[in-house]
């Protein structure tokens, strides 16, 4: 059947379509369709998206899943379908089956609340990492990354990008100097793509149970055909994965030896509501864990038409840590930054908020100018900006080396 199906563009286009539009409706609802799913190049979509060479394992759509809405409200029983609907009304949620618990193993009020610095620090070090960033290597990987049919979390080639990426990590680290401290594993969980962590070890035998994280997530949606329609996600959020990856690069190869160690994340599964960031952070709350700092990057390469700037996060976040990211950017990056609001559970560091420690989020601009084209099969690397995601890197960078060098 899908094969037949995918010849009609073919005989269609040999054809004029109002010839065959009368006497066969329902070939020109199709020809109507084709129409409506053409890309930027004008390449036709929807028959790509038939394809099934991603075809997804074990999904049930009448399967209940616990989604919660919002901070103080109660979470409601949904089925895998109606969660798959959240996606079309860009509702951002919090599927917390699995996670029921999270946050009350382990309350902050347990741990020690520490203050962040009030101004930046180590510019010396900050600067001899962040001048060796480039775009080059953000630009090669990006390419590669958004080549997979979609990086959906629990698709085929989401296993395939997941373990793709694994592997540019772990070659980083084996042409590293010998006295690099790091190491590279993956995260398992029960659906086929894998969330990774990398990290530095720290100098200091006393904060060996502190940590700095920073983050981004792996897994892309298309939100017509979840499971695998066409879904690049060059912005979303290929764009941070590739951001952090260069700050790794650069504080790798340039012999990073932090003080308290600092860790890499890519999530699996953001989009199926943040399932990958709750299994570790609810993992990291079960050992206490002390997280000193997470900052995630999700959506760092579209500039669109307004002034560039970096947006800050104010709403779901900790403002102490988010005004110490404000004086990072003041301090390192090149473009000044907006406040700006995206709601509860708009990305994995309100996993972390939610287990009790402290997380920050920058996107690539206020969140009402950002990507309009993210979950289509149109977040393509053609509408981003490598400068724009360099000033990122030079974010996550500073974030790593002052967090981790800091009292
Ligand atoms: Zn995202």
């Amino acid at each position: 059947m899908v094969k037949l199906l995918q010849l009609v563009p073919l005989f269609l286009s040999a054809i004029p379509v109002t010839i065959l539009a009368r006497p066969y409706e329902k070939v020109f609802h199709i020809a109507t369709l084709n129409n409506h799913h053409k890309n930027k190049d004008g390449v036709s979509t929807i028959f790509d998206e038939m394809n099934t060479d991603a075809r997804i394992t074990g999904v049930d759509e009448d399967e209940l899943r616990l989604i919660q809405l919002d901070e103080d409200e109660p979470p409601k029983w949904m089925t895998v379908g109606e969660r798959m609907d959240l996606y079309r009304k860009k509702t951002k949620f919090m599927d917390i089956t699995d996670y029921p618990d999270l946050g009350d193993s382990y309350k902050a009020a347990e741990r020690t609340r520490r203050q962040f610095p009030i101004q930046p620090q180590f510019q010396q070090e900050v600067e001899s990492f962040i001048n060796q960033l480039t775009t080059k290597h953000m630009e090669a990987n990006l390419r590669k990354f958004t080549s997979f049919r979609t990086r959906y979390y629990r698709s085929n080639t989401g296993k395939e990008s997941s373990n793709w990426l694994y592997k540019q990590i772990l070659r980083i680290v084996e042409d590293a100097e010998d006295d690099v401290d790091v190491s590279v594993r993956k995260f398992k969980h029960p659906w086929t793509q894998s969330s990774i962590i990398a990290r530095f070890e720290g100098s200091d035998p006393q904060k060996e149970n502190e940590v700095v994280i920073v983050s981004a997530h792996q897994d892309s949606v298309n939100m017509w055909i979840p499971s695998f329609g066409r879904s690049p996600g060059a912005d979303d959020d290929g764009s941070g994965t590739v951001t952090i990856l260069e700050a790794f690069r650069v504080l790798v190869e340039n012999g990073f030896k932090p003080v308290r160690p600092v860790e890499f994340h890519w999530y699996s599964a953001e989009e199926a509501g943040l399932l990958g960031s709750q299994a570790i952070a609810q993992d990291y709350a079960k050992e206490k864990k002390d997280v000193v700092a997470m900052l995630q990057n999700d959506m760092t390469g579209y500039v669109g038409n307004k002034p560039e700037t970096f947006g800050v996060i104010v709403d779901y976040v900790d403002s102490d840590l988010t005004i110490f990211v404000k004086s990072l950017i003041e301090e390192y990056a090149a473009i000044p930054y907006v406040d700006t609001k995206c709601g509860y559970a708009c990305s994995d560091h309100a996993s972390w908020r939610k287990a009790g420690y402290p997380s920050a989020f920058t996107i690539e601009t206020d969140f009402k100018d950002s990507n309009p084209y993210i979950h289509t099969s149109n977040d393509v690397i053609e509408n981003l900006d490598f400068n724009h995601m360099l000033e990122f890197a030079k974010l996550s960078v500073s974030f790593a080396v002052e967090l981790s060098y800091s009292n």
